[in-house]
């Protein structure tokens, strides 16, 4: 049985005060907190079973080997993706994106050739492309959300034409909440022969995902938010499309030969990571996943799900409240501004002073706010560990800066 107490209790920080309130930490949109095991994990793999990984013979070098490539399984379980081959560490969605952007997408694409992506993509999801619309000329084509955030995914391949080469799309929206349909996106741009890259950054943390049923080409997830440590993370990528790819950074472990006039590429998905990787990172990320999966994603899911009714109503009651994003299937994430108060950065600024962590800004999604037309909001983005009472809590911080602002 879920038992949101025993969660708590897993996770140190939890514990602390801030600015002599016991913290309430709703800022997991931006990353979220580490249980026990991830910590104990880190600190074994330092202090016990430390070396490089696919180098030395000797048994550290074999050990630390062994539990990092424990990790590409672990994650391959985690997504459900077919073989383990298919999960390309990374140190995080960013370096995810990029990677497909410049190893799949920028050997492939020309001049006039279409991305087709939504207003609401963070940063990571934008600016890669634009570096091949700024280098290549390839045309960025947005795709707008309704009035309630709702993104309808017909709009989306409504939106392709016989010069998109690709859509890049984020599953769960980091301001809205917004989960995207994504499956239907990846059925219809099949028909159409296009592939898709999904940003799970913001999903795989909040709800189980199959990339399997999901249908996509590429899935990045991000390990920070995952309860791992930050500088981990990986990218889910259908073989089709590594065999199209090209390696990315070059160094040692992505090579099989090299020669004076002449080298050759290790086998994916080694051929592309290049250099000593985030070793003791990874192994963390193994053991947040696995701690994860055994809270168990449906647990979490159903969880989440009763604090975002619970805030929903809670917020809704504000009459003074702006909250932004109203769909109906929506990740427990919520940003806000309030009438009349001054900038949400005031506003975070004085529920820290109640404990309370949110994030005050435009969250890396600038085509986003400016769609809104809103320079800035608040957000409070839950996670396992979240109650009900911190939702409370929250609700009496808001009154308090609408009484001190509005
Ligand atoms: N995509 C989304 C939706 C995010 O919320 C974030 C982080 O905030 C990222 C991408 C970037 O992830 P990272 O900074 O871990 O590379």
């Amino acid at each position: 049985m879920f038992d949101v107490e025993a969660i708590r209790a897993q996770f140190p920080i939890l514990s602390r005060e801030v600015n002599g309130k016991p913290l309430c930490y709703l800022d997991n949109g931006a990353s979220a907190q580490k249980p026990q095991v991830v910590l104990d994990t880190i600190q074994r793999a330092y202090g016990h079973e430390y070396a490089n990984v696919h180098r030395g013979l000797h048994t550290l070098s074999t050990i630390s080997t062994e539990n990092y490539e424990a990790t590409r399984g672990t994650i391959a379980r985690f997504l459900n993706a077919p073989s383990e081959d298919h999960i390309v560490f990374t140190s995080g969605t960013t370096e995810a994106m990029n990677l497909v952007s410049y190893a799949w997408a920028m050997p492939r694409m020309q001049a006039g050739d279409e991305i087709v992506l939504s207003i609401m993509e963070h940063h990571a999801n934008i600016v890669p492309w634009h570096f091949l619309r700024e280098r290549m000329g390839v045309k960025l084509v947005w795709v707008e959300t309704d009035v309630n955030g709702d993104l309808d995914p017909q709009a989306v391949l409504d939106a392709v034409t016989e010069r998109t080469k690709l859509i890049a799309i984020t599953h769960v929206s980091n301001v809205l909440g917004t989960v995207v349909d994504v499956k239907s996106i990846c059925a219809g741009a099949r028909t159409r022969g296009v592939p898709v890259c999904v940003d799970g950054s913001q999903a795989a943390v909040h709800m189980p995902v199959d990339v399997a049923d999901i249908g996509c080409d590429f899935y990045a997830i991000t390990g920070h938010k995952l309860y791992g440590p930050s500088g981990s993370g990986a990218i889910f990528i259908h073989p089709d499309r590594q065999a199209e790819m090209r390696p990315f950074i070059g160094g040692g472990d992505m090579i099989r030969d090299v020669h004076r006039d002449e080298v050759t590429w290790n086998d994916p998905p080694h051929k592309f990571e290049a250099g000593t990787p985030g070793i003791v990172q990874t192994i963390g990320l193994g053991a947040a996943l696995e701690w994860m999966m055994n809270v168990g994603m449906e647990n979490i899911r159903d969880h989440e799900a009763d604090l975002t009714a619970y805030a929903r109503t809670r917020l809704d009651g504000l009459n003074w409240l702006n909250v932004q994003g109203k769909s109906r299937d929506k990740a427990a994430i919520f940003s806000f501004t309030i009438e009349g108060a001054g900038h949400p950065h005031d506003i975070s600024t004085v529920l820290d002073k109640k404990g309370i962590a949110v994030r005050a800004g435009q969250h890396c999604a600038q085509p986003l706010m400016e769609h809104m037309g809103i320079n800035a909001t608040c957000r409070a983005s839950f996670g396992v560990y979240n109650t009900r009472a911190e939702v409370d809590k929250l609700v009496e911080g808001l009154e308090l800066c609408h009484e001190l602002f509005a």
